[in-house]
């Protein structure tokens, strides 16, 4: 089977498959190891799943993150425990671990860009940037929040407008806790802070193109909008950048998508993006890669499951299992974003911290029941 984009839904859905006896092959755009624009603070629910694969998680350092802290533009703010709690590794650590578990499992990978993905006759050929092309009998979409093949599959969502922007950067700074993930708003935005395996601290924010088009550029937005925030201004003030330039994405989208486009079973964000406020998206690209290589196994394996029933099972159960977790981290964004909204909900949250916890528990699954 093919599967389109080595991220972590790519990765772990090649692991679990290959685990299975089955032949995978990854087209991935980049080699590894490489940075990427995320918070890089993921959910211990996808421990169970990941000691059933024996990828060795905790190694290398990853930092263990127990505490949530929130504040709001003018710096009130308030702490709580996290309910399952999560882990803090940089991607270049995280996809690299994945990449070489696949290998190990004897997951064949391409390093080009696929420009096409056709199904007739029950067989899909994937083309890719340099003219050359594979055969499947299935294939798995997983290749990200958006790419020119969505606009190639005539997917709904990328007509919309996607008005934010990422930007990302490690930095040092000794005194930043081991143990915190910190979400600071801003005006039009908020970013995370929290630890990595190599001791830097990631610095990921969400900007809308409306508050960032007036200051033109990151240096200035740092400065003028973003340091507006106590927190980060200290932040900001006291640590050095290990970049030399920041990373960035545009056009970031949150519409709804289908899990299942022209036969393609869509995994991670290419099926939907949670809103990064949750802290829950390399989580459920995970869990939807095991969703969905359960049901890719049983259809490999019972001649009696055809493709249909695999594509209603996949969809049904990609939607029982996020669309509530989609549909609070959208209601999320809107309240943190309203300066009004935002100070009320923070000031709720100060004199009673279960509200916060209620909110994460919504937001985030159980522990992946392997
Ligand atoms: C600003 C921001 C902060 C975030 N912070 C957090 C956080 O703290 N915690 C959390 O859990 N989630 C966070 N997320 C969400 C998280 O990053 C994603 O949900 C997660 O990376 C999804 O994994 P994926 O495998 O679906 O996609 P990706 O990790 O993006 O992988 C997609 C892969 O496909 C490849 N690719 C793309 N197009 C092609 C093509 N045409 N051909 C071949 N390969 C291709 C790419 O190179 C990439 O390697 C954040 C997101 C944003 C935008």
């Amino acid at each position: 089977m093919i599967i389109v984009g080595g991220g972590l839904a790519g990765l772990t859905a090649a692991i679990h498959l290959s685990q299975e006896n089955h032949s995978v092959l990854v087209v991935e755009k980049k080699i590894y190891p490489h940075h990427k624009v995320c918070g890089e603070y993921i959910s211990n629910e996808i421990v169970p799943y990941f000691k059933k694969l024996g990828i060795p998680w905790g190694a290398k350092g990853a930092v263990q993150i127990d505490t949530l802290q929130i504040s709001t533009r003018n710096g009130k703010s308030t702490q709580t425990k996290l309910p399952l709690g999560g882990t803090g590794i940089s991607r270049f650590a995280f996809d690299n671990l994945l990449y070489q578990k696949a290998i190990e499992y004897g997951v064949v990978f391409k390093f080009n860009t696929v420009v096409k993905i056709e199904h007739q006759n029950n067989v899909f050929e994937v083309i890719t940037d340099i003219n050359e092309s594979y055969t499947s009998n299935i294939t798995i979409g997983a290749y990200g929040k958006r790419s020119a093949l969505d606009k190639e599959l005539n997917r709904d969502f990328i007509r919309h407008k996607s008005e934010w922007l990422g930007v990302k950067s490690h930095y040092e700074n000794d005194s930043f806790p081991e143990n915190l993930v910190a979400l600071h708003n801003f005006n039009g935005g908020y970013g995370g802070l929290s630890k990595t395996e190599t001791g830097a601290v990631n610095f990921c924010y969400l900007a809308s193109y409306k508050s960032f088009q007036k200051e033109k550029n990151i240096p200035n937005f740092t400065e003028n909008v973003v340091a507006e925030n106590p927190f980060l201004n200290e932040f900001l003030s006291n640590s050095k950048p290990i970049f030399k330039e920041p990373l960035t994405i545009a056009q970031i989208s949150f519409q709804q998508k289908k899990a299942v486009e022209n036969h393609i079973l869509m995994c991670g964000d290419t099926a939907g993006l949670i809103h990064p406020l949750c802290g829950n998206g390399m989580a459920m690209a995970i869990h939807a890669a095991k969703i969905a290589s359960e049901l890719i196994h049983r259809y490999l394996s019972n001649a009696a499951y055809n493709r249909r029933q695999l594509e209603i099972d996949y969809e049904n159960t990609w939607n029982d299992t996020f669309k509530q977790r989609l549909w609070m981290g959208r209601q999320m964004q809107s309240l943190l974003l309203n300066d009004k909204m935002s100070n009320l909900a923070i000031k709720a949250a100060i004199g009673s911290p279960s509200i916060l916890r209620k909110l994460i528990t919504n937001t985030h699954g159980k522990p992946i029941v392997c």
